[in-house]
């Protein structure tokens, strides 16, 4: 047998090194035949944009562009026909006939959208990232689409960033799981497949930590916490065989990413061993002037010569470029670097062998929103749903409770699909009340309650993208708050549908406050006052400041933005036909002071003690703990955890085990985390890091023993000297629901 298995691994590593040989045979030739110009305009990334190409009528600037072979891709065109006309414009009008790579962000689903992707890492389960960007993959793949600036992995510690939204938390083990498994979902094995795509990985690097939580600002920060807390999931999706990088906008040391070199040369190519190409940001090249960094061909030469091979929308490179090669600041081998790698990766979408294999109109109008993924979002979405307080078990309901569903998303549908969502706006996306509906509750009333906010242009500004303008009710805010107290008062138990729109998180959406917005808190202030108990249903892209909100409502399910099923998804869980089993990968604040958070922070040398008084770490107007800490999340059941247990294996890894019962009335998920605290080392390490999680089944009164293993590799860490060390001695290990609630075993290692 393993004769059997090794000389098949022999067979397929012949086979790959025949493929690769050919790939280089190839594209070696069709270099041969390149002139510096047209190799620099494989180099060239403009936005065409659906207003540019109409049907099959192409722009004469684009028109231009392609026919002096000065575009190697487009981003922001869909739609199988105006891809095939582009396409067949590059291939026939072309001197070369290179084919184009077609990008947009393809983030969490094409037409069928799924949980915007911090709600669906909080699912803790990355095959449910596998699963959303396959699915997204064979839509997207039908409609001319085959590359997509995803996924975006940038760890998070400030909820005031609006893109906060885009990533999988704050944690490097979770964002690299997930990391690895978007990859996977897109490109699969990346061999020819006709719905297997390109990924990006973005936003290389650090892009997640701005300064005051501002979009677009300087990163500073110091080696260590870049290795050991930012840099993991970009790691590990060039480790699962990512084809692009996105550079980050961010300056990070001065430089944005673009012009990075320590970024795009020391570590990504030399550290990683990386040989895929990297893209720069939206007119990032271009802004590197305004960030100082000199003149446009300054900034055009850095930005290359620190391993930039694609300019996105700047078109620098096209103006520039050959001109410095020529005057020597540039090397010619540069752009030879460049643009093999650029088309290495459409040789390997097979877009050589078939320019059109993208455009399957027909096969797309049968596939795209259809029953079986729409099922799996509407299956995904309740695995993502935050159940953070349900006091005296008000969820579930029964569907003929008398339900008032009050506020601005009870029958809102536009932004129940969050931001980056392609085209589900023609999949139909299910309000609420829809959902309500389609699940026969019986008793359910409704009344709007308020607008998003008070001021009418914040609300335009809040809801700008296309189609998902919110109308604002015309009647005024007394009359539609009135209307629902008289609705609440009427009725046995309220849903309050609250929080943000689509367009107040995702990019360039930084807020100072985080709280709901002020129409829609006063309305909630007004239910509460009635006395009946109130479940609040919050929308939101980020963590939000519920500190009010846990005080006083019975309720809060957090649905984040859940996709096309939204609102069937949200009855599923209000009705009890689905327990929610989602919990936090991003820290819930108590305040938007206490940001930026993370709970893998280092002790403090005066530790908080649950007092608030001076001399001590804790601010002197609020505790300085989390509100719902990094893990949390409950359900409509209970498990209780026993003590773990922990022993060290004659291999030397230490197997570390914990009993989880399910100790309700009801079938239900629970996330089972252990985190790892070394207790003394050569410099302060982590109260606690997460170093092993399994989302585990238990019917009512199962129990089930949760193993994990942990290895030396998994314990050690970056140290100021910047080399990976492990250093024995006394480890603590932590199992429990969150990072708070845990119970521990030590363990010492030599
Ligand atoms: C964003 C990227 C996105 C790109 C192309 C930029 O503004 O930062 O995440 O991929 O636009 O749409």
């Amino acid at each position: 047998m393993r004769k059997l298995i090794s000389l098949l691994a022999l067979v397929l590593a012949t086979q790959a090194y025949a493929q690769k040989s050919e790939e280089d045979r190839f594209v070696d030739e069709l270099m041969g035949r390149m002139t510096l110009e047209q190799k620099i305009g494989q180099m060239n990334l403009p936005s065409v944009g659906r207003n540019v190409v109409t049907g099959p009528i192409i722009k004469s600037d684009v028109r231009a562009l392609l026919r002096g072979d000065r575009i190697g891709a487009v981003l922001n065109v869909q739609g199988a026909d105006e891809v095939r006309t582009l396409q067949q414009f590059a291939v026939d009008s072309s001197s070369l006939h290179i084919p184009l790579l077609v990008g947009l962000d393809v983030v969490h689903g094409f037409r069928t959208i799924f949980p915007t992707p911090l709600g669906i890492s909080a699912t803790w389960d990355p095959e449910n990232a596998a699963l959303c960007a396959r699915i997204s993959a064979r839509e997207a793949t039908t409609q001319g689409v085959n590359w997509t600036y995803a996924p975006m992995v940038d760890i998070a510690h400030d909820a005031r960033w609006g893109r906060i939204m885009e990533g999988a938390g704050e944690d490097p083990l979770l964002g690299a799981d997930f990391a690895r498994a978007y990859v996977r979902g897109f490109q699969g094995s990346l061999s020819g497949e006709k719905d297997q795509m390109l990924s990006c990985v973005k936003h290389y690097a650090l892009y997640g930590a701005p300064i005051g939580g501002l979009d677009y600002t300087a990163v500073d920060m110091s080696r260590t916490m870049m290795f050991n807390l930012y840099m993991e999931p970009y790691r590990a999706a060039v480790e699962a065989g990512v084809a692009s990088v996105m550079s980050s906008f961010s300056e990070v040391e001065g430089v944005p990413g673009c012009a990075n070199e320590f970024l795009l040369k020391d570590v990504l190519r030399e550290m990683w061993g990386y040989d895929g190409f990297v893209v720069a940001d939206y007119d990032a090249v271009g802004e590197l002037v305004k960030h100082g960094l000199g003149a446009r061909e300054e900034v055009t030469a850095r930005s290359a010569n620190a391993g930039l091979d694609m300019d996105m929308c700047s078109l620098y490179f096209d103006k520039y470029l050959a001109q410095l090669v020529r005057e020597g600041s540039v090397k010619e081998e540069v752009v030879d670097n460049a643009c093999r790698r650029i088309l290495k990766a459409k040789y390997r979408l097979g877009l050589f062998e078939d320019p059109y294999r993208f455009c399957r109109k027909e096969e797309g109008a049968g596939l795209m929103g259809c029953a079986e993924f729409r099922a799996e979002a509407r299956a995904m979405a309740p695995e993502s749903f935050v159940l953070l307080k349900n006091e005296g078990d008000v969820l579930p309901l029964k569907r003929n409770t008398k339900m008032a569903v009050v506020g601005p998303y009870a029958s809102e549908a536009a932004n129940v699909i969050g931001g980056w969502s392609c085209e589900g706006g023609q999949s139909s996306p299910v309000s609420l009340l829809q959902g309500l509906k389609n699940a026969r509750a019986t008793a359910v009333k409704t009344a709007q309650g308020s607008n998003i906010c008070y001021d009418r242009k914040t609300q335009a500004l809040w809801t700008g993208s296309r189609g998902m303008a919110i109308v604002p009710d015309p009647r005024s805010d007394e009359a539609m708050l009135s209307e629902a107290v008289a609705l609440a008062r009427r009725s046995d138990v309220v849903v309050a549908a609250l929080g943000e729109t689509a367009d107040l998180s995702g990019e360039g959406a930084s807020r100072t406050d985080i709280r709901i917005p002020d129409a829609q808190r006063d309305l909630l202030k007004a239910l509460v006052k009635t006395g009946k108990p109130v479940v609040l249903v919050l929308f939101t892209g980020r963590p939000l400041d519920l500190s009010w909100e846990a005080e006083n409502v019975d309720a809060i399910l957090n649905v984040w933005f859940p996709g096309t099923e939204a609102g069937n998804a949200i009855a599923d869980v209000l009705l009890g036909d689905v327990n929610p089993s989602g919990h936090l990968t991003a820290t819930f604040p108590r305040s938007v002071g206490q940001l930026p958070y993370y709970y893998n922070h280092t002790p403090s040398g005066r530790p908080y003690d649950g007092q608030i008084k001076k001399f001590i770490s804790t601010y002197y107007d609020n505790s300085p703990e989390p509100l719902y800490p990094f893990g949390f999340g409950l359900s409509y059941t209970t498990f209780e955890y026993g003590e773990p247990r922990a022993a060290v294996q004659p291999d030397g890894t230490v197997k570390v085990e914990v009993d989880v019962k399910n100790s309700g009335k009801r079938a239900g998920k629970e996330v089972v985390q252990l985190y790892v605290r070394d207790v003394v080392a050569s410099q302060a390490r982590p109260v606690c890091e997460l170093k092993g999680y399994e989302k585990v089944l238990l019917a009512p009164g199962e129990s089930s023993t949760v193993q994990f293993t942990l290895n030396k590799e998994m314990l050690s860490f970056y140290n100021y000297r910047m080399e990976k060390v492990f250093e024995p001695g006394e480890f603590l290990l932590m199992c429990g629901p969150n990072c708070r609630d845990t119970r521990s075993v030590s363990i010492t290692l030599r």
